[in-house]
């Protein structure tokens, strides 16, 4: 049996500015997206017939299953293969496998990485022959950060999210990621952000200019003093013990540290590796986070290993 195995980061947001509730419910976005090498794998097999199924594997850290993942048709990959399949008009089956690292519900789109990898999977084992704009086009209908996970790299995101532009960055970023025991639901975060601004809504949101001078430069501590997220304040009202985390970063002289996306997961930017090793050990002595996860960015989007 053909198969095809596809390599996907997960994302961050170095910055997160959230605008008004549009009509359509979501919300315009400009974010600065990175991908960090915390990757999941998605594997396709070519399967008589023309069912696609999904099965997903945990690797490692207990932490990693204490968040459920749908195995049938809400499952992002599932869904992102049978877009590619309606768009292509493919007769073909496909038995999808997860090997799933990064953290469910941590803010880190891992439902929307293996959505990304999906299509790149399914559209090398069909032969689809799809063009990067379709395969585009396939990923924004699917979610808001799946079109930047087939990107990749350091990128501007506007619209809701999905429209995807490069960013001249240099550098390589030192992360660690505080893990929370258990996730937080996306929704219930942009729910209390529209109750937050009930009464005055927020401006348009603007991508910081320090930020986008200091990745131009490579310049980390400058990157570590421009993160911000637009989300934090409602993450750390749901989850106050966040805030011992980023207290944390702060005494172990973090160059910044900031809840990823959504949250949980906390991220904290460190000098260079070895800072990035005392980062994670402080953070686990202190009994912060279930565990402490170093990675470093930026990473190519999905691709086929
Ligand atoms: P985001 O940062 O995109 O808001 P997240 O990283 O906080 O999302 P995910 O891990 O992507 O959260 O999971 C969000 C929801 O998507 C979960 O409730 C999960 O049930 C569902 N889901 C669907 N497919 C997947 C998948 N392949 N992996 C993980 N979750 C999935």
């Amino acid at each position: 049996m053909r198969t095809t195995t596809v390599r996907v980061p997960a994302k961050i947001n170095l910055s997160l500015g959230v605008g008004p509730r549009r009509e359509d419910g979501y919300h315009p976005l400009a974010t600065v997206y990175q991908a960090v090498d915390l990757c999941d794998e998605v594997r396709a097999t070519e399967v008589d017939g023309d069912s696609v199924s999904v099965e997903v594997h945990f690797d490692g850290d207990g932490w990693r299953e204490q968040a459920p993942v749908p195995t049938d048709e809400n499952n992002l990959a599932v869904k992102a293969a049978l877009a590619l399949r309606d768009a292509f008009g493919v007769k073909s089956g496909a038995a999808l496998s997860i090997r799933k690292v990064i953290p469910v519900m941590g803010g880190m789109a891992g439902g929307s990485a293996d959505g990304a990898a999906a299509l790149v999977a399914c559209d090398a084992l069909w032969g689809t022959g799809a063009s990067r704009a379709e395969l585009e086009e396939i990923a924004a209908g699917l979610g808001s950060d799946v079109p930047f996970l087939l990107h990749g790299g350091t990128a501007l995101g506007g619209g809701r999210g999905e429209e995807v532009s490069p960013v001249l960055a240099r550098g390589r970023f030192h992360w660690v990621f505080a893990i929370a025991d258990h996730g937080l639901s996306t929704a219930e975060v942009y729910a209390g952000y529209d109750a937050r601004h009930a009464d005055a809504p927020p401006p348009m949101p603007e991508v910081p200019p320090t930020l986008l001078t200091a990745l131009a430069a490579g310049d980390a501590a400058g990157v570590g003093a421009s993160l911000s997220n637009d989300l934090q304040p409602v993450a750390l009202a749901l989850r106050p013990e966040l805030r011992d985390v980023l207290a944390v970063g702060e005494q172990g002289g973090a160059l910044g540290t900031l809840v990823s996306g959504s949250g949980p997961t906390v991220m904290l930017l460190a000098e260079d590796a070895d800072h990035s090793a005392q980062l994670a050990r402080m953070l686990l002595a202190e009994g912060v986070c279930v565990d402490a996860v170093q990675a470093t960015g930026p990473e190519p989007g999905a691709h086929l290993i």
